[in-house]
């Protein structure tokens, strides 16, 4: 039973959902996915103050307005949004598990929960609707993408609480399309279903694809001759414009970046059109804030900040002005594709990955993008921070494409090379080690890119 029963809004959605368009058409909620910008601004006011409305069941947002000063009411335009505090990560866990419901229980059907390597996990509860509102989002993306009933899905992340796997499990049968719910590792296993089903489409988180053409390689498997495959769902960790169109070039296929988050529903938030030029973010779904993370004041177009996100359809967990800690900028509000949503760079980063070395900020992803400059250099990389006499130090380890030890003075000149351009990038003169490929650690799920084994943390 829907909450936001007798809510139009819904109405129109429910419908979408159940319909799959003809296949020659390049949406899947043409009437979502083409709105004017007046338009998208109308729903999400209309939205924001049925969601606003809807959080007051909640036992945390209703305390929350009551400290604030404000009511339902006070939300007469989109600018009012300004008026409501942040959610933060924190709030999740203080409230651990259920405190957060804006329904009861018995209205919920799915629970998802964040690993709490730092304290209390975080808790997301999804009613029937929300499972269904997900499903419509990733089916969106898919769809966007050229992906059509006729085609096979092979997904190669984690089924259980890592939203991956479901997010997307739910999408591609949305879509229609033939599903092979693989599962994380078995990279050989994955390699055979592949070849034998006919997978036109894996979705996977980036640094696996490398290891998957690794063992490609090992087992005498050519991506581009002996697959069918034509399109890759690559996200769920940062990476680089030049660590995706490796990928691309390896793999001889399209590779788009997909964004999403556990909180927000999972992936399907935001995605890639075939323009490659920035990720759409669903605006029918979520407002979308960038804000400096300081000052919390919102930033111009194209300046970074803080992605700041309000879920305007969700029912059982509703969030309002959710800091996401993740860096990033508007690059714009129109695209050829014929979507006016909101276009967002590819993210820099999380505000917590960034490493703080002898005063100098550093995100990960700066590095990878100096790495992927090298042709000589694979795409497997590990940043350690230590402690040596009293200084603070990087040591940048990378794969060599090719082993060519017996060149001594070649492996000299490009480590040499490598420092250089890292130290333009970085400011920092890092060590650099370069070994061979398959000799660094490979994650299931997402890739642990910094190790801190500094002694003093700055
Ligand atoms: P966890 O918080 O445990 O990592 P999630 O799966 O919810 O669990 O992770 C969401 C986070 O993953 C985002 O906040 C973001 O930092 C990162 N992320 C997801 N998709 C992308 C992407 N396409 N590019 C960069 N980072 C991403
Ligand atoms: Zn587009």
């Amino acid at each position: 039973m829907c909450i936001f029963a007798k809510d139009n809004i819904t109405n129109i959605i429910n419908m979408a959902q159940k319909h799959i368009p003809d296949s020659s058409c390049q949406y899947f909620n043409e009437k979502e996915e083409t709105l004017t910008r007046e338009q998208i601004e109308a729903l999400q006011l209309e939205r924001l103050q049925a969601t606003v409305k809807h959080c007051m069941n909640s036992p945390f947002y209703k305390a929350r307005f009551e400290e604030a000063g404000i009511k339902p009411e006070d939300i007469k335009t989109l600018d009012d949004i300004r008026k409501i505090p942040f959610t933060t990560k924190k709030d999740l866990r203080d409230t651990y598990p259920f405190g957060m419901a804006s329904t009861s229980l018995k209205d919920c059907i799915r629970l998802h929960s964040s690993s709490g390597t730092t304290g209390n996990p975080t808790v997301i509860l999804h009613t029937q609707n929300d499972i269904d509102e997900w499903a419509n989002q990733v089916a969106r993306n898919l769809w966007m993408v050229g992906l059509r009933p006729d085609d096979v899905f092979q997904n190669s992340s984690g089924y259980g609480m890592f939203t991956g796997g479901l997010g997307f499990q739910y999408g591609a049968e949305r879509v229609g399309m033939l599903t092979i719910p693989a599962a994380a590792g078995n990279s050989l296993r994955q390699i055979k279903f592949m070849t034998d089903f006919g997978t036109t489409a894996l979705h996977a988180v980036p640094s696996y694809v490398t290891r998957l053409k690794e063992v490609m390689d090992q087992a005498g498997v050519d991506p581009k001759t002996d697959t069918k495959l034509r399109v890759l769902a690559i996200g769920a960790e940062p990476h680089s414009e030049e660590q995706r169109r490796r990928i691309e070039e390896m793999m001889g296929v399209k590779a788009y970046n997909s964004f999403g988050m556990s909180e927000m529903c999972g992936p399907g938030v935001g995605f890639e059109c075939p323009e490659q030029n920035g990720l759409h973010f669903w605006e029918d779904y979520y407002i979308v804030e960038i804000v400096d993370p300081e000052t919390l004041e919102p930033v111009a177009d194209g300046e970074i900040g803080e992605l700041v996100l309000t879920t305007l359809c969700r029912e059982a967990m509703p969030l309002l002005r959710y800091r996401t800690r993740d860096l990033t900028r508007v690059l714009g509000r129109s695209c050829p594709c014929g979507r006016n949503h909101v276009r967002i760079d590819r993210m820099k980063g999380r505000s917590d990955d960034m490493i703080v070395l002898r005063g100098v900020n550093i995100f990960p992803i700066q590095i990878e993008k100096i790495l992927m400059q090298f042709p000589e250099l694979a795409n497997n990389y590990l940043i350690t921070l230590t402690t040596d006499e009293d200084n603070d130090n990087m040591t940048v380890e990378v794969e060599l494409e090719e082993l060519f030890t017996d060149d001594f003075q070649r492996l000299l000149k490009l480590t040499s090379d490598v420092k250089r351009a890292l130290k333009d990038e970085i400011l920092l003169t890092p060590h650099v080690k370069l070994v061979p490929k398959g000799s660094l650690p490979v994650s299931e799920g997402k890739a642990v890119r910094v190790v801190d084994k500094r002694t003093v943390y700055q």
